[in-house]
């Protein structure tokens, strides 16, 4: 197979170490650019083990790397896009600042593998329009939707997206405030990064990812639902007129939809990853969430149609998250963060560009985190 040329944003982080796996012993992709936040070490080794020679630092840290060319900041991610135009550049940066990173890989890619799940749900119609104009491929990374991808036809009755209910979904209703961050911490089914971690216990990932299937698959958000999936094993699924329903089954291996993602139309091999069926009594359940146990994951159904409404229900999550994880609210208070950051964005207009979109985004995290102090002075 042809050699094709990759560009991994966010490398250092649990996607981008993953998508390094997959890639490491395929002579069919070349890393030729990374970038990372803060992790300079693990930028080095990648560096050294990969032979890439062009290196995007997105903070401030200082970084001492002879015979790699560094670029800065957003500025130093297009020019270096705009030089490079990889074949492939994977999107693993995580939060509200990989939208821009998308909007610029759009324009300097043929291919971009979206793993980032923040930059649809609040720029999704800014992605849409740049996808219009350039005639670029994106191939969704996250695991339900690259099952949906991979199954999707054109007439549907209903998608399924599955849920794991997170690392708290059989505790006592009344214990749920009180949980601590090394009880969200321990998720069930996957291993990631903080921040999706405590949204899988929140569900306010699944309402992430209910966004983004609208967005990608432009589908209206009724023919869309979310059945808690104890095995892990089912990741999407499609319901179609005549009765017969699509599923995607795989072991829970963030490698299979990554792989799938870079290789589209064709399949890698991957090591370790088919699962053993033969001898073994399947058991595939799925259950409705309880939106007693995850209101804010139910607030989705009142922010779908509005960017401004999104962007504040992940502004607050992200402040609201951070300030969990430092032991400043209980976990009961995201969602009083959410809900009242929401009420309190309202009378704001809908945003038309990129700098609207940015705009909202800070005036809702400045908002949660009143809201955030508030909360902790009332130790709630
Ligand atoms: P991690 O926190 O593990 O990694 C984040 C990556 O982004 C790191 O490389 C980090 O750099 C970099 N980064 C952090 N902040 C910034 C910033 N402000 N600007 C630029 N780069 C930044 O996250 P995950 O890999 O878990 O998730 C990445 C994205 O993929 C998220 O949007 C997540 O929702 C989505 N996703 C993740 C899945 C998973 O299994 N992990 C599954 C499906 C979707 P550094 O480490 O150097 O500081
Ligand atoms: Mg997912």
């Amino acid at each position: 197979m042809e050699e094709r040329t990759v560009v991994i944003l966010g490398a250092t982080g649990s996607i981008g170490r993953q998508t390094l796996d997959v890639i490491e012993h395929e002579k069919s992709f070349k890393l030729v650019g990374i970038s990372f936040h803060r992790n300079v070490d693990f930028a080095k080794e990648v560096v050294e083990k990969f032979g890439v020679t062009n290196v995007v630092v997105t903070s401030g840290v200082s970084v001492d790397l002879p015979g790699i060319r560094i670029w800065r900041g957003v500025e130093g991610l297009r020019r270096m896009l705009e030089e490079l135009k990889p074949d492939i550049t994977v999107i693993a940066i995580s939060g509200f600042d990989a939208l821009e990173a998308v909007l610029i890989a759009i324009e300097n890619s043929k291919r971009v593998c979206l793993a980032n799940k923040e930059s649809l749900v609040c720029g999704g119609f800014l992605v849409k329009e740049k996808l219009a104009k350039h005639n670029t491929e994106l191939i969704p990374v996250d695991s339900e939707h690259n099952a949906l991808f991979q199954l999707m036809e054109e007439d549907v009755e209903k998608v399924i997206l599955t849920a794991s209910g997170g690392a708290l979904r059989d505790w006592d209703l009344t214990e749920l405030p009180k949980a601590k961050p090394e009880d969200v911490l321990r998720h069930p089914v996957w291993n990631m990064g903080n921040r999706i971690t405590v949204d899988s216990a929140t569900m306010v990932n699944k309402a992430f990812e209910v966004l983004e299937a609208m967005e990608l698959f432009d589908l209206p958000f009724e023919k869309i639902e979310v059945k808690i999936h104890r095995e892990g094993l089912v990741h999407g699924m499609l319901v179609l007129p005549d009765g017969s329903v699509k599923i995607l089954l795989s072991k829970a291996d963030m490698r299979i939809p990554i792989s799938y993602a870079l290789s589209y139309p064709n399949r890698m091999r991957l090591k370790n990853a088919v699962v053993e069926l033969s001898g073994r009594s399947l058991v595939l359940s799925f259950e409705d969430p309880d939106p007693k146990r995850y209101p804010a994951f139910f607030l989705v159904g009142h922010i779908k149609h509005s960017y401004r409404d999104r962007i504040a229900y992940n502004a607050a999550d992200e402040v609201a998250v951070e300030a969990f994880l430092k032991g400043k609210i209980s976990f009961g208070g995201i969602y009083v963060i959410i809900e009242k950051t929401l009420e309190r964005m309202i009378s704001f207009p809908e945003p038309r560009s990129l700098e609207e979109v940015k705009v909202l985004h800070e005036l809702s995290k400045r908002e949660a985190e009143r809201v955030e102090e508030w909360l902790s002075s009332t130790s709630c």
